[in-house]
Protein backbone atom coordinates (compact mmCIF):
# COMPACT_ATOMS: atom_id res chain seq x y z
CA UNK A 1 0.00 0.00 0.00
CA UNK A 2 1.44 3.73 -0.89
CA UNK A 3 2.40 5.89 2.29
CA UNK A 4 -0.15 8.41 3.22
CA UNK A 5 0.40 11.62 1.32
CA UNK A 6 2.26 14.19 3.66
CA UNK A 7 0.02 16.60 5.69
CA UNK A 8 0.10 19.96 3.55
CA UNK A 9 -2.60 22.00 5.54
CA UNK A 10 -0.39 25.61 7.04
CA UNK A 11 -0.24 24.90 10.50
CA UNK A 12 -0.87 28.23 11.92
CA UNK A 13 -2.41 30.75 10.12
CA UNK A 14 -0.39 33.98 11.18
CA UNK A 15 3.34 33.70 12.50
CA UNK A 16 4.72 36.73 14.06
CA UNK A 17 8.73 35.99 14.53
CA UNK A 18 10.26 38.45 16.85
CA UNK A 19 13.53 38.95 15.79
CA UNK A 20 14.62 38.13 11.78
CA UNK A 21 17.99 37.18 11.91
CA UNK A 22 19.82 33.86 11.52
CA UNK A 23 17.43 31.46 13.07
CA UNK A 24 13.88 33.70 12.21
CA UNK A 25 14.99 33.76 8.75
CA UNK A 26 15.74 30.20 8.42
CA UNK A 27 12.37 29.37 10.18
CA UNK A 28 10.43 32.13 7.94
CA UNK A 29 12.15 30.82 4.88
CA UNK A 30 11.11 26.90 5.48
CA UNK A 31 7.67 28.15 6.62
CA UNK A 32 7.32 29.90 3.03
CA UNK A 33 8.96 26.65 1.36
CA UNK A 34 6.81 24.58 2.61
CA UNK A 35 2.99 26.52 3.28
CA UNK A 36 3.86 25.66 7.42
CA UNK A 37 1.99 29.07 7.98
CA UNK A 38 -0.86 31.14 5.80
CA UNK A 39 0.86 34.36 6.70
CA UNK A 40 4.31 35.36 7.73
CA UNK A 41 5.04 38.54 9.42
CA UNK A 42 7.86 39.65 11.48
CA UNK A 43 9.65 42.45 14.03
CA UNK A 44 13.31 43.41 13.55
CA UNK A 45 14.98 46.29 15.77
CA UNK A 46 17.16 48.03 12.58
CA UNK A 47 14.90 48.89 9.16
CA UNK A 48 17.73 47.69 7.15
CA UNK A 49 16.97 44.31 8.76
CA UNK A 50 13.07 44.91 7.81
CA UNK A 51 13.87 45.92 4.38
CA UNK A 52 16.20 43.26 3.58
CA UNK A 53 12.98 40.51 4.78
CA UNK A 54 10.49 42.06 2.16
CA UNK A 55 12.61 42.08 -0.21
CA UNK A 56 13.48 38.64 0.60
CA UNK A 57 9.91 37.82 0.15
CA UNK A 58 9.94 35.92 3.38
CA UNK A 59 7.41 37.49 5.16
CA UNK A 60 3.82 39.54 4.20
CA UNK A 61 4.91 42.36 6.62
CA UNK A 62 7.90 43.80 8.87
CA UNK A 63 6.93 45.74 11.95
CA UNK A 64 9.12 47.84 13.84
CA UNK A 65 7.70 47.59 17.12
CA UNK A 66 7.29 43.99 18.11
CA UNK A 67 3.24 45.01 19.54
CA UNK A 68 2.28 45.84 16.35
CA UNK A 69 3.27 42.32 14.58
CA UNK A 70 1.69 40.21 17.69
CA UNK A 71 -1.65 41.26 16.56
CA UNK A 72 -4.01 38.45 15.07
CA UNK A 73 -0.96 35.81 15.36
CA UNK A 74 -2.11 32.42 16.53
CA UNK A 75 1.90 31.61 17.01
CA UNK A 76 4.58 34.51 17.97
CA UNK A 77 8.54 33.21 18.07
CA UNK A 78 10.92 35.47 19.93
CA UNK A 79 14.21 35.03 17.84
CA UNK A 80 15.92 37.87 19.05
CA UNK A 81 19.24 38.04 21.25
CA UNK A 82 18.31 36.92 24.90
CA UNK A 83 19.04 39.90 26.28
CA UNK A 84 15.99 41.46 24.10
CA UNK A 85 13.43 39.32 25.46
CA UNK A 86 11.67 40.63 28.63
CA UNK A 87 11.20 44.41 27.44
CA UNK A 88 9.63 42.02 24.18
CA UNK A 89 7.47 39.71 26.44
CA UNK A 90 6.40 42.67 28.56
CA UNK A 91 5.55 44.93 25.30
CA UNK A 92 3.85 42.48 23.55
CA UNK A 93 1.45 40.84 26.39
CA UNK A 94 -0.99 42.68 26.33
CA UNK A 95 -1.77 42.05 22.32
CA UNK A 96 -1.14 38.57 22.25
CA UNK A 97 -4.47 36.89 21.26
CA UNK A 98 -6.13 34.14 23.47
CA UNK A 99 -5.38 30.60 22.92
CA UNK A 100 -2.42 32.03 20.63
CA UNK A 101 1.08 30.07 21.79
CA UNK A 102 3.96 32.25 22.89
CA UNK A 103 7.17 30.21 21.99
CA UNK A 104 11.12 31.14 21.46
CA UNK A 105 14.10 29.92 20.07
CA UNK A 106 16.87 30.70 22.78
CA UNK A 107 19.73 29.06 23.54
CA UNK A 108 19.46 29.14 27.51
CA UNK A 109 15.78 28.11 28.99
CA UNK A 110 15.67 28.10 32.33
CA UNK A 111 15.88 31.90 32.67
CA UNK A 112 13.34 31.94 29.61
CA UNK A 113 11.21 30.34 31.49
CA UNK A 114 11.94 32.02 34.86
CA UNK A 115 11.56 35.65 33.79
CA UNK A 116 8.73 34.92 30.51
CA UNK A 117 6.37 32.65 32.23
CA UNK A 118 4.98 35.35 34.95
CA UNK A 119 4.37 37.70 32.00
CA UNK A 120 2.27 35.65 29.66
CA UNK A 121 -1.14 36.19 29.71
CA UNK A 122 -3.99 33.78 30.79
CA UNK A 123 -5.61 31.81 27.90
CA UNK A 124 -2.15 32.51 26.16
CA UNK A 125 -0.21 28.70 25.70
CA UNK A 126 3.53 29.14 26.23
CA UNK A 127 6.31 26.71 24.70
CA UNK A 128 9.98 27.59 24.92
CA UNK A 129 12.04 25.98 22.55
CA UNK A 130 15.51 25.76 20.99
CA UNK A 131 16.62 24.54 17.82
CA UNK A 132 19.88 23.09 17.96
CA UNK A 133 21.37 24.53 15.09
CA UNK A 134 23.19 26.99 13.76
CA UNK A 135 26.18 28.62 12.31
CA UNK A 136 28.49 31.39 12.75
CA UNK A 137 26.73 33.66 10.50
CA UNK A 138 23.70 36.56 11.66
CA UNK A 139 21.42 38.77 10.33
CA UNK A 140 18.16 38.08 7.74
CA UNK A 141 20.68 37.36 4.62
CA UNK A 142 22.40 34.47 6.90
CA UNK A 143 19.62 32.12 6.75
CA UNK A 144 18.29 29.06 5.02
CA UNK A 145 15.30 27.07 4.59
CA UNK A 146 17.59 23.43 5.58
CA UNK A 147 19.14 24.91 8.39
CA UNK A 148 17.12 23.16 10.91
CA UNK A 149 17.09 19.66 8.70
CA UNK A 150 18.38 16.25 10.73
CA UNK A 151 18.93 18.24 13.83
CA UNK A 152 17.41 18.23 17.11
CA UNK A 153 14.73 20.69 18.72
CA UNK A 154 14.68 20.86 22.20
CA UNK A 155 11.40 22.02 23.84
CA UNK A 156 10.77 22.72 27.51
CA UNK A 157 7.15 23.65 28.16
CA UNK A 158 6.52 24.32 31.75
CA UNK A 159 4.37 22.65 33.99
CA UNK A 160 0.33 22.37 32.97
CA UNK A 161 1.02 23.86 29.07
CA UNK A 162 -1.65 22.32 27.03
CA UNK A 163 -0.54 19.35 25.29
CA UNK A 164 -2.16 20.34 22.04
CA UNK A 165 0.21 23.66 22.06
CA UNK A 166 2.99 21.63 23.24
CA UNK A 167 2.09 19.24 19.94
CA UNK A 168 1.76 22.17 17.65
CA UNK A 169 4.95 23.55 18.11
CA UNK A 170 6.58 20.10 18.11
CA UNK A 171 4.88 19.31 14.53
CA UNK A 172 6.19 23.01 13.22
CA UNK A 173 9.70 22.22 13.98
CA UNK A 174 9.17 18.33 12.59
CA UNK A 175 7.44 19.74 9.27
CA UNK A 176 11.33 21.87 9.59
CA UNK A 177 13.48 18.26 9.41
CA UNK A 178 13.87 18.41 13.26
CA UNK A 179 13.74 15.88 15.69
CA UNK A 180 11.84 16.86 18.96
CA UNK A 181 12.63 16.41 22.78
CA UNK A 182 10.75 17.63 25.54
CA UNK A 183 13.53 18.22 28.21
CA UNK A 184 12.98 20.19 31.72
CA UNK A 185 14.68 23.49 31.21
CA UNK A 186 17.36 23.09 33.49
CA UNK A 187 18.38 19.97 32.45
CA UNK A 188 18.56 21.73 28.84
CA UNK A 189 21.07 24.18 29.90
CA UNK A 190 23.02 21.64 31.79
CA UNK A 191 23.52 19.37 29.03
CA UNK A 192 23.54 23.04 26.53
CA UNK A 193 26.48 24.22 28.49
CA UNK A 194 28.59 21.49 28.10
CA UNK A 195 27.51 20.68 24.30
CA UNK A 196 27.40 23.98 23.46
CA UNK A 197 28.35 26.74 25.26
CA UNK A 198 31.79 25.52 26.66
CA UNK A 199 32.94 24.97 23.58
CA UNK A 200 32.06 28.05 22.06
CA UNK A 201 33.94 29.74 25.53
CA UNK A 202 36.92 27.48 24.38
CA UNK A 203 37.26 28.70 21.33
CA UNK A 204 36.47 32.53 22.21
CA UNK A 205 39.35 31.92 24.51
CA UNK A 206 42.28 30.23 22.48
CA UNK A 207 41.48 32.83 19.57
CA UNK A 208 41.45 35.56 21.89
CA UNK A 209 45.43 33.91 23.09
CA UNK A 210 46.40 33.09 19.47
CA UNK A 211 45.91 37.07 19.17
CA UNK A 212 47.38 38.17 22.84
CA UNK A 213 50.83 36.45 21.81
CA UNK A 214 50.86 37.48 18.00
CA UNK A 215 53.99 39.72 18.64
CA UNK A 216 55.45 36.24 19.11
CA UNK A 217 54.11 34.33 16.14
CA UNK A 218 53.93 37.23 13.86
CA UNK A 219 51.63 36.36 10.72
CA UNK A 220 51.95 32.74 11.34
CA UNK A 221 49.01 32.48 13.25
CA UNK A 222 46.99 32.39 9.86
CA UNK A 223 50.30 30.74 7.52
CA UNK A 224 49.90 27.82 9.77
CA UNK A 225 45.82 28.04 10.58
CA UNK A 226 45.07 24.08 9.67
CA UNK A 227 46.76 22.99 12.65
CA UNK A 228 43.67 23.44 14.40
CA UNK A 229 43.56 26.35 15.02
CA UNK A 230 41.24 27.04 12.08
CA UNK A 231 38.01 25.55 13.68
CA UNK A 232 38.19 27.28 15.94
CA UNK A 233 38.37 31.05 14.38
CA UNK A 234 35.11 29.65 12.87
CA UNK A 235 33.27 29.19 16.44
CA UNK A 236 34.65 31.99 17.77
CA UNK A 237 33.38 34.42 14.47
CA UNK A 238 29.66 33.63 16.12
CA UNK A 239 28.04 36.50 16.83
CA UNK A 240 29.17 38.57 20.24
CA UNK A 241 25.60 39.93 21.22
CA UNK A 242 24.23 36.36 21.37
CA UNK A 243 27.05 34.61 22.89
CA UNK A 244 27.68 37.48 25.51
CA UNK A 245 23.88 36.71 26.20
CA UNK A 246 24.19 33.11 26.81
CA UNK A 247 27.04 33.25 28.67
CA UNK A 248 24.96 35.50 31.19
CA UNK A 249 21.81 33.50 30.92
CA UNK A 250 23.51 30.45 32.07
CA UNK A 251 26.15 31.68 33.94
CA UNK A 252 25.72 28.85 36.76
CA UNK A 253 25.58 25.43 34.88
CA UNK A 254 28.57 27.09 32.20
CA UNK A 255 30.86 27.54 35.49
CA UNK A 256 29.87 24.18 36.81
CA UNK A 257 31.24 22.64 33.21
CA UNK A 258 34.19 24.89 33.04
CA UNK A 259 34.96 23.28 36.91
CA UNK A 260 35.11 20.25 35.28
CA UNK A 261 36.98 20.98 32.39
CA UNK A 262 39.80 23.40 33.89
CA UNK A 263 40.42 19.74 35.84
CA UNK A 264 40.52 17.86 33.31
CA UNK A 265 42.77 20.16 31.16
CA UNK A 266 45.28 20.17 34.17
CA UNK A 267 45.17 15.95 34.27
CA UNK A 268 46.29 16.32 30.54
CA UNK A 269 48.39 18.95 31.45
CA UNK A 270 50.37 16.71 33.87
CA UNK A 271 50.29 13.54 31.30
CA UNK A 272 52.04 16.11 29.21
CA UNK A 273 54.37 16.98 31.96
CA UNK A 274 55.72 13.83 32.75
CA UNK A 275 55.87 12.54 29.48
CA UNK A 276 52.98 9.68 30.29
CA UNK A 277 52.44 8.90 26.22
CA UNK A 278 50.19 5.63 26.89
CA UNK A 279 47.69 8.16 29.20
CA UNK A 280 47.61 10.52 26.54
CA UNK A 281 47.14 7.76 23.70
CA UNK A 282 44.14 6.37 25.83
CA UNK A 283 42.58 9.57 26.32
CA UNK A 284 42.89 10.87 22.44
CA UNK A 285 41.39 6.99 21.39
CA UNK A 286 38.58 7.83 23.82
CA UNK A 287 37.62 11.17 21.94
CA UNK A 288 38.05 10.05 18.46
CA UNK A 289 35.21 7.27 19.56
CA UNK A 290 33.12 10.49 20.30
CA UNK A 291 33.59 11.96 16.71
CA UNK A 292 32.95 7.83 15.08
CA UNK A 293 29.70 8.05 17.39
CA UNK A 294 28.57 11.40 16.21
CA UNK A 295 29.24 10.48 12.48
CA UNK A 296 27.25 7.32 13.07
CA UNK A 297 24.51 9.22 14.29
CA UNK A 298 24.25 11.53 11.46
CA UNK A 299 24.88 14.50 13.46
CA UNK A 300 28.76 15.52 12.82
P1 LIG B 1 20.73 37.35 14.70
O1 LIG B 1 21.04 36.74 13.38
O2 LIG B 1 21.68 38.33 15.27
O3 LIG B 1 19.28 38.02 14.64
C1 LIG B 1 18.70 38.69 15.72
C2 LIG B 1 17.43 39.38 15.26
O4 LIG B 1 16.79 39.97 16.39
C3 LIG B 1 17.67 40.52 14.26
O5 LIG B 1 16.66 40.51 13.29
C4 LIG B 1 17.55 41.77 15.13
O6 LIG B 1 17.13 42.92 14.42
C5 LIG B 1 16.45 41.32 16.07
N1 LIG B 1 16.40 42.11 17.31
C6 LIG B 1 17.37 42.33 18.21
N2 LIG B 1 16.91 43.07 19.23
C7 LIG B 1 15.61 43.35 18.95
C8 LIG B 1 14.58 44.08 19.61
N3 LIG B 1 14.81 44.68 20.77
N4 LIG B 1 13.36 44.13 19.01
C9 LIG B 1 13.11 43.51 17.85
N5 LIG B 1 14.05 42.79 17.17
C10 LIG B 1 15.28 42.72 17.73
O7 LIG B 1 20.55 36.23 15.84
P2 LIG B 1 20.28 34.64 15.68
O8 LIG B 1 21.58 33.95 15.47
O9 LIG B 1 19.16 34.41 14.74
O10 LIG B 1 19.85 34.28 17.19
C11 LIG B 1 18.56 34.59 17.66
C12 LIG B 1 18.23 33.71 18.85
O11 LIG B 1 18.38 32.35 18.45
C13 LIG B 1 19.13 33.92 20.06
O12 LIG B 1 18.33 34.00 21.24
C14 LIG B 1 19.99 32.69 20.11
O13 LIG B 1 20.30 32.30 21.43
C15 LIG B 1 19.14 31.64 19.40
N6 LIG B 1 19.89 30.61 18.66
C16 LIG B 1 20.93 30.96 17.87
C17 LIG B 1 21.62 29.97 17.19
C18 LIG B 1 22.81 30.33 16.31
O14 LIG B 1 23.65 29.48 16.02
N7 LIG B 1 22.93 31.55 15.84
C19 LIG B 1 21.23 28.62 17.27
C20 LIG B 1 20.11 28.31 18.05
C21 LIG B 1 19.44 29.31 18.74
P3 LIG B 1 18.25 43.81 13.64
O15 LIG B 1 18.80 42.91 12.56
O16 LIG B 1 17.48 44.93 13.08
O17 LIG B 1 19.27 44.19 14.66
Amino acid sequence: MAPPAPDTAPLFERVALIGIGLIGSSLARRMRRDGLAREIVCCAKSEQSRKVARALDIVDAAFAEPADAVKGADLVVLCTPLSAYKPIAAAIAPHLEPGAILSDVGSVKAMVVRELGPLVPKGVHFVPGHPVAGTEHSGPEAGFPELFEGRWCILTPPEGQHAAAVEKVAELWRRCGMNVEIMDAAHHDIVLALTSHLPHLIAYCIVGTATDVEDLTKSEVLKFAAGGFRDFTRIAASDPVMWRDVFLSNREAVLEMLGHFTEDLSALQRMVRLGQGDKLEEWFARTRAVRRGLIEAKQA
